[in-house]
């Protein structure tokens, strides 16, 4: 075979398609009773959106974003991420406009070339929330709930939530310069990334998963000794919420989001059973994202998650029940008359919602009926030339056998037979 799947991508098969979907309708419903809308933006936007959000220097922008140009040369991405385009999104169309806080959520592939390992992919298909428009603590806990309740409906028990504050830019400012005081005397072992961005990033030194600093991050002041009054003060509300919420959590202060546009409360999913690519959701407030992008300062918070990695969780907890569909009816057709007359009957009931599977290929009553037996079908519909001549029409239950013949016309008690 000539083709193939481009690396780092994934097909997803009929074994496994309606376990997505069925991922797919829990999270809509739990969104729902949170009153978050869908809002569904392109695949690509314009590659500058991402060099302002995401920052020209970042691994995102500089390593991983597919980018490419169109015919009259405009530069354009495969979105790397959820956000940027939502915020994008809600400015070009006034949202604020319309509410003061709006809520949204949003689910597709995301794009990034990134090394292919187990749950990481180049495709990957992201669910996520945004909450715009209010700076109030009930709204960090709320999507953190919400992401609880959506992993406590898919069965998901053993995940830990992490919260953490990062402050505010104030609150960054006296921390980054504790930062540098704390790395500068160790810089001559610390790797070459981290060395050029002490000066301009020093919270990203803390990210880095090069083994030397990494070490020296075990000890590195911690972000919560930092936090101005009204941080603080948030931080504590959120905590309470998320108590009287009985959502569990525990505080870990080595949460670093590697963007400076993240303010406050920040959260991770981790689910342990996963080995290094253990965090299956993570997100935050990003009261700064809308100036840096342009539009005026709007606060927000939100999440993503990705699909991949819940899947993972879901076969390692042996969570999986349900299964591929089968037939209600399979229907059986025997002789030229039959076939011809059977159509009109298998397009009623479809009509009325019932799965049914014809084989035109298959003639005889034998195999037909063992071709309904092979898919798990409920019931065999059997036309035969003695049914077509009284016009009648015999429904089989291929769990009790039994038999019962239908006048072809009366197809309303036939539905309601085979409920
Ligand atoms: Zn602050
Ligand atoms: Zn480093």
């Amino acid at each position: 075979m000539k083709y193939k799947i481009p690396r780092g991508t994934f097909d997803i098969l009929p074994d496994k398609s309606w376990l997505w979907q069925q991922l797919e309708s829990t999270f809509f419903e739990v969104a729902k009773v949170y009153g978050y809308e869908r809002i569904v933006t392109p695949i690509f936007e314009m590659s500058e959106l991402f060099e302002r959000s995401s920052g020209e220097s970042s691994d995102i922008v500089q390593k991983e974003m597919y980018r490419f140009t169109d015919r009259k040369d405009r530069s354009f991405a495969l979105r790397p991420e959820g956000t940027a385009p939502v915020v994008r999104s809600y400015v070009e169309n006034h949202l604020d406009m319309q509410a003061k806080i709006t809520k949204l959520y949003y689910m597709g592939p995301m794009f990034r070339y990134d090394r292919p390992q187990a749950g990481r992919y180049r495709q990957f298909y992201q669910y996520g929330v945004e909450l715009i428009g209010s700076n109030h603590p009930y709204y960090d806990a709320e999507v953190i709930a919400l992401q609880w309740d959506f992993l406590s409906r898919l069965g998901l028990q053993d995940i830990r939530v992490e919260i953490n504050s990062v402050g505010c830019a104030d609150c960054a400012k006296d921390y980054d310069a504790a930062l540098r005081t704390y790395y500068t005397p160790h810089l001559d072992a610390m790797c070459p990334d981290c060395q050029a961005r002490i000066e301009t990033k020093p919270r990203r030194l803390l990210d880095c998963k090069v083994p030397a600093c990494k070490a020296l991050g075990k000890d590195a002041p911690s972000q919560l000794d930092f936090l101005d009054e009204p941080c603080h003060e948030h931080f504590d509300q959120v905590k309470n919420y998320l108590d009287v919420m009985k959502v569990p959590f525990v505080v870990n202060p080595k949460i670093v989001r590697g963007l400076d546009y993240y303010t406050n409360t920040a959260f991770e999913f981790i689910n342990d059973q996963l080995g290094a690519q253990n965090s299956i959701a993570g997100g935050g407030r990003y009261n700064g994202l809308f100036e840096q992008i342009g539009g005026k300062s709007i606060p927000a918070i939100g999440f993503a998650g990705g699909f991949e990695r819940l899947l993972l969780s879901i076969e390692k907890a042996d969570l999986i029940s349900g299964g591929r569909i089968s037939p209600d009816v399979y229907a059986v057709a025997l002789g030229d008359d039959a076939q011809a007359a059977i159509l009109p009957l298998i397009a009623t009931l479809r009509g009325a919602g019932l799965y049914v599977e014809y084989e035109p290929e298959k003639t005889t009553m034998k195999s037909q009926l063992k071709a309904a037996d092979g898919k798990s079908s409920r019931f065999a519909m059997i036309l035969g030339e003695d049914e077509v001549a009284t016009k009648t029409v015999v429904i089989k239950n291929l769990l009790t056998k039994e038999q019962v013949t239908f006048p072809s016309s009366d197809t309303d008690i036939i539905v309601e037979h085979m409920q």
